[in-house]
């Protein structure tokens, strides 16, 4: 958690102390409230999000007067009410009537998903849980093997097809094995081909529906890169279009300043982002909470 926090605020704490350092000017005039929506929509906070936290800081330094420690309380509250701390952010991890809980990974290709469900494996496993990997992320070359040296650093079982095979029939095999070995958890990785949205569609549509042949999938998490700010966004819209997405990940938010993209992709998509990635390392997966979140924000 410490670490979490030192990480955070090294990458994003030029957020938090610009907005402080603005909202301390001694006169704040039209020009002071611009700089301040400029900060924000430059940290990625998104436009629509920035207007109301701006309209609320502004309603409330003028009933309530402000000074610098007032400020910051101010603007913690206010960041905490947008990254809506009451969202259910838990992961739905039991499977149903005995099955596997079955967990697609998706998101375009590059933003972290065979890493993220490598790190997540490694959290499931040091909890005692059972897990079976699936690769069927059979686009990517690499990438059946890249997630398999995960399972075996993590000691875990990766079910994987021919290069170029049928990622649905990857999936489902998984799923049986994860079912036959009475498996906690399946881990599916996908691939992230945003070529048309009609093809994304039925690609990831047929893999969620030939796993639901076998088990019910009880989290879809859609992998975001925060580093490429408000096209992740573009492209996280396309991807909630296709698929009922339960779950964000952020991913990378320790190479970025603008950890605002937390807000304003959550905003957008309506889905509670659940887990941030803040390093390649094995153990660079941190469950997400709001208050931490902007408490490291503002640090
Ligand atoms: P995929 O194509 O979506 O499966 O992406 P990969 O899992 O292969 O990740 C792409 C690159 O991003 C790799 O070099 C990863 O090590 C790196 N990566 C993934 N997650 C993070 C993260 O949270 N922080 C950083 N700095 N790099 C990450």
């Amino acid at each position: 958690l410490v670490r979490l926090r030192a990480r955070l605020a090294r990458s994003q704490g030029s957020l938090g102390k610009g907005l402080l350092a603005l909202l301390s000017r001694d006169t704040l005039d039209e020009e002071a409230w611009e700089d301040i929506e400029t900060t924000l929509i430059t940290a990625d906070v998104g436009v629509a999000p920035t207007q109301e936290l701006v309209e609320k800081l502004r309603t409330r330094v003028r009933v309530e007067g402000v000074s610098g420690d007032q400020a910051r309380t101010i603007l913690r509250e206010e960041l905490i009410a947008l990254v809506n701390p009451e969202l259910d952010r838990t992961l739905k991890l039991e499977g149903k009537e005995g099955q596997p809980a079955v967990v697609l990974v998706v998101g375009v290709n590059g933003t972290g998903k065979t890493t993220t469900v490598g790190k997540l494996a490694r959290v499931l496993v040091a909890e005692d849980k059972h897990v079976v990997l699936g690769a069927a992320d059979t686009f990517r070359a690499a990438a059946a093997d890249q997630l398999q040296t995960w399972g075996e650093r993590v000691g875990v079982r990766t079910v994987r097809g021919p290069e170029g095979g049928d990622p649905a029939s990857i999936a489902f095999d998984a799923v049986k094995q994860g079912i036959e070995e009475k498996a906690d958890v399946v881990l599916v990785d996908t691939a992230g081909r945003l070529h048309t949205k009609t093809g994304l569609m039925d690609e990831l549509g047929k893999v969620k529906r030939v796993i639901e042949k076998a088990a019910e999938v009880d989290e879809v998490l859609l992998v975001i890169d925060a580093t490429t700010g408000q096209n992740g966004l573009t492209q996280a819209r396309v991807f909630a279009e296709v698929i009922n997405v339960t779950g964000l990940v952020l991913t990378k938010l320790d190479g970025t300043a603008k950890g605002g993209i937390v807000i304003a992709v959550q905003r957008e998509l309506g889905v509670p982002v659940k887990l941030v990635g803040l390093g390649e390392g094995a153990d660079d997966l941190a469950p997400f909470d709001a208050e931490q979140f902007v408490d490291a924000l503002l640090d």
